[in-house]
């Protein structure tokens, strides 16, 4: 290759060209968020307590012994669910709770932003597994698949130029 005097000024420049008009592919993270799969298995599990019996059968299907549920007998001798509780530090998202919940009661929740910095803020009780800006993953309930939004996927994107 020559090596005449600004040719590497000139290289410099042709990358910098190059790079201006190429499509964006980065999001402004927090203010822009991409939407995950809708069938994610997320950070995070999601508890309906009215179709919940209490059965306990995902406590027996968490290989990781996750799941707590503390019950006591209630009216037409009914299981009233007292505690339910989930060690999301611990999770493994391997989805066996989900799947096997006869009641349709456990969901995937699809929040990723579950950072904490201790590891006993990763426990989630009643309150957290059932508040109401929990959105529900489709994982294993194809029903929810048709409600959520489609996942942003950056090599299919159409942007447009930033300048
Ligand atoms: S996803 Fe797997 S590890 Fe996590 S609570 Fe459910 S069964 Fe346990
Ligand atoms: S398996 Fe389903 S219905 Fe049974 S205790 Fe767990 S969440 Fe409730």
């Amino acid at each position: 290759m020559l090596n005449l005097p600004g040719i590497g000024l000139m290289q410099g420049l042709g990358v910098v060209f190059k790079n201006m008009t190429r499509k964006r592919i980065t999001e402004q993270y927090p203010e822009e968020r991409l939407n995950v799969s809708r069938r994610t298995r997320a950070q995070e599990l999601v508890w309906e307590p009215g179709r919940c019996t209490g059965c306990a059968t995902c406590v027996k299907a968490c290989p990781q012994g996750n799941i707590k549920i503390k019950t006591s007998v209630g009216e037409n001798n009914k299981y009233v669910v007292d505690q339910f509780e989930n060690d999301e530090g611990r999770c493994i998202f391997c989805g066996l709770c989900v799947e096997s919940c006869p009641y349709e009661a456990l969901f995937f929740g699809r929040s990723y932003e579950r950072s904490k910095y201790k590891r006993e803020e990763l426990i989630a009780d009643i309150d957290e597994m059932t508040a109401a800006d929990k959105e529900r993953s489709a994982y294993y309930r194809p029903d929810l698949y048709d409600e959520l939004p489609e996942q942003t996927l950056l090599i299919y994107r159409k942007h447009k130029r930033i300048l």
